[in-house]
């Protein structure tokens, strides 16, 4: 079943310039889903519509509800998280306050984050042994662990993840996309956008090309990974 349907969406910055033109992307439950695509493209740009940070038109269905137009908290606690490029840790915070503000989507509804904590501190012990330390004295890869940690603490059905690997060392870049591995096997669901397209299509199972705001190619990960031109275009070959 669709998890997230995105339908005909186009979008534009104040700016006035339209960068998406109709993009179609469907998630299913429980699969990761790659978005390849040059410099530019949109990607970036997709999952900010998605997630109500970009105005846009067409339809975002998630879970069976239109989401297109929403505010973006509403859109949250809906089960929707996004770990942003750049990984966006709160600079005063430490660590176990990046992971708390992170609970606001179900907060007052008698929840307890304990167990939320347990999972990410299971997931990323550096992260329990780093709680109080302020979040951005961390290391780039332990601050990615903790952006995917507090999304994590949102509780959400689908993570939108925006370059995890960028800027990591090469055995970091595994580590990190075992861990989305072990959380996808948990039930997450996830849209994934990387420059590292080797590595997001060893672990995802469908994938989409953007070119230019538009939805170019979709086809299965393996097939892309064999695909001469993709292979010349995104992969280096
Ligand atoms: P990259 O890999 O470089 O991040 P991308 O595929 O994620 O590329 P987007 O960041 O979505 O691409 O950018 C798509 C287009 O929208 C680009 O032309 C970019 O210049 C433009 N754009 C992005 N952010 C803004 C903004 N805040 N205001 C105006 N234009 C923007």
């Amino acid at each position: 079943m669709s998890l997230l349907e995105v339908r005909d969406v186009s979008a534009a910055y104040p700016d006035g310039v339209e960068v998406l033109h109709k993009v179609n992307i469907s998630v299913r439950e429980g699969e990761i889903v790659t978005l390849i695509g040059a410099n530019g493209a949109g990607k970036t740009t997709t999952l900010r519509a998605i997630m109500g940070l970009v105005r846009g038109s067409g339809s975002v269905k998630f879970a069976g509800q239109d989401i297109l137009g929403r505010e973006t908290p509403d859109i949250a606690r809906l089960g929707i998280s996004m770990v942003p490029e750049g990984r966006g840790v709160f600079p005063g915070l430490s660590v176990y306050d990046n992971l708390r503000v992170a609970t606001t989507p179900w907060f007052g509804r008698g929840k307890s984050m304990a167990e939320d904590l347990d999972r990410v501190f299971g997931l990323f012990p550096i992260l329990a042994e780093r709680r109080k330390q302020l979040g951005w004295s961390l290391s780039g890869g332990q601050q990615q662990m903790l952006a995917i940690g507090r999304a994590i603490m949102a509780r959400p059905k689908l993570m939108l993840l925006d370059e995890p690997s960028l800027g990591l060392a090469p055995n970091l870049v595994e580590e990190v996309f075992d861990k989305l591995k072990n959380i996808n096997e948990q039930g997450v669901s996830i849209l994934l956008v990387e420059q590292n397209a080797f590595m997001a299509l060893e672990y995802s199972s469908l994938a989409y090309v953007i070119e230019r705001g538009t939805v170019s190619q979709q086809m299965t990960s393996a097939a892309l990974l064999q695909d001469e031109s993709i292979k010349a275009a995104y992969l280096g070959g």
